[in-house]
């Protein structure tokens, strides 16, 4: 029994007091978990464009209405809580955090990036349509410490929560390969510097091991993606403790080769996906064996949105257990997003982020695709499995 106050557990106890007055919830047999949070989305983003493409067909309204639309079916299938990783218009991203929070529109409680840092030619440089296009309002580009430094100064004075940088190339980029690492130890040290004299993360971006290996000695909060994921590399995680993180995204290596109209990514970009897939899982392999923690990522918007919960069957059929993938989703990626004394756990004094299930989740993970209550902050958006009375 859980007892809500307002925005915020009061109580959890199997014999809890029922005050005079309370609206009660009756979830049945349901399994009841804390809100699940997923540390890579682009909520901003329509699965169906291309991101590069979205800078010349699309606005930044469309994207803040897809933005809406996304949040609020992201929410729905049971993510109270995202750290967004970049619009492809910067500060989209800003502006629907806001209005969650001001409760103008349903979505999950959201850190954003505002404008992700990239090097020229790198993962997140799209002007590459042509040397005469230009997209004067996209300003994420930035070589060397002194450019990386006042991009992080603009990001953080425009809302930013945290962050973002391309350790290496992209699988979805026309730019530099995925393999490849690009910003120099200085260009991340900069932006380190820069972040934590905010008090604020920084994210890497990450593919190839180079890079991977760069962004942890540089001091990064978490390695994103982190596909070639070595021993030198898991043995520099252990080293960092829980300061540096691994945040795989691995439903995204088959997603980005998915079939169907609402794939809109080139074949060049399949094929970096396609090269990458058995190493990614090596990785994850690499990890578990390790006993590192693992951060729960989905890279949503390159995985239709909605769909995070696929990322739970990959990593138990990798060989994770269905527990510590739950509570890789919940209370460590809490930790992980500093969060972890407002949501993560359903515990007295945290926010009522809570979801629930029909079944069993540990005998079978695919029940968290079939969630049918939300709750946030102690508002039910979410009711399929209550009885009330
Ligand atoms: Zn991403």
């Amino acid at each position: 029994m859980i007892r809500i106050e307002g925005e915020r557990i009061a109580e959890v106890g199997s014999q809890v007091r029922i005050p005079a007055g309370a609206a009660v919830v009756d979830l049945g047999d349901a399994t009841i978990l804390p809100g699940l949070i997923d540390l890579h989305t682009h909520l901003t983003g329509d699965e169906r464009v291309h991101w590069e493409d979205a800078l010349t067909k699309s606005t930044p309204p469309r994207e803040a209405l897809w933005g809406a639309r996304n949040a609020r079916i992201t929410l729905l299938a049971g993510f109270t809580s995202c750290r967004d990783m970049g619009p492809s218009w910067p500060y989209v991203d800003v502006e629907l955090r806001r209005a969650i929070d001001e409760d103008v529109v349903p979505g999950p409680r959201m850190a954003v990036a505002g404008s992700y840092v990239s090097p020229t030619g790198g993962a997140g440089d799209a002007r590459q349509f042509s040397p005469y296009v230009d997209v004067p309002l996209v300003r994420n580009l930035a070589d060397g410490p002194d450019e990386v430094t006042r991009a992080v100064r603009a990001n953080l004075k425009n809302g930013a929560d945290f962050i973002k940088i391309f350790a290496t190339g992209a699988m979805l980029s026309k730019g530099i390969a995925p393999g490849a690492r690009q910003y120099t130890d200085e260009e991340i040290a900069a932006a380190v510097a820069e972040a934590t004299r905010w008090g604020k993360p920084v994210a890497a971006h990450a593919h190839g091991a180079e890079g991977i290996k760069a962004a942890i000695r540089g001091g990064v909060r978490t390695v994103d993606h982190g596909s070639d994921l070595d021993d030198e590399a898991v043995a520099l995680l252990k080293a960092a403790g829980r300061r540096v993180f691994y945040v795989p995204t691995l439903y995204t290596y088959q997603a980005i080769d998915r079939p169907g109209e609402n794939n809109p990514i080139p074949e060049s970009e399949r094929e970096r996906a396609r090269q990458f897939r058995s190493t990614g899982y090596a990785g994850f392999r690499r990890a578990l064996a390790a006993g590192l923690p693992i951060g729960f990522a989905t890279d949503a918007m390159v995985i239709p949105h909605g769909e995070n919960a696929r990322e739970f069957a990959e990593r138990v059929k990798l060989g994770e257990s269905p527990m510590a993938a739950i509570v890789a989703a919940t209370s460590l990626n809490a930790e992980i997003i500093g969060w972890q004394d407002r949501v993560g756990s359903l515990v007295a004094g945290k926010l009522a982020d809570i979801i629930a299930v029909p079944g069993d989740p540990l005998r079978d993970i695919g029940v968290l695709g079939r969630v049918g209550f939300v709750m946030k902050g102690g508002v039910t958006y979410r009711d399929e499995l209550a009885r009330r009375r």
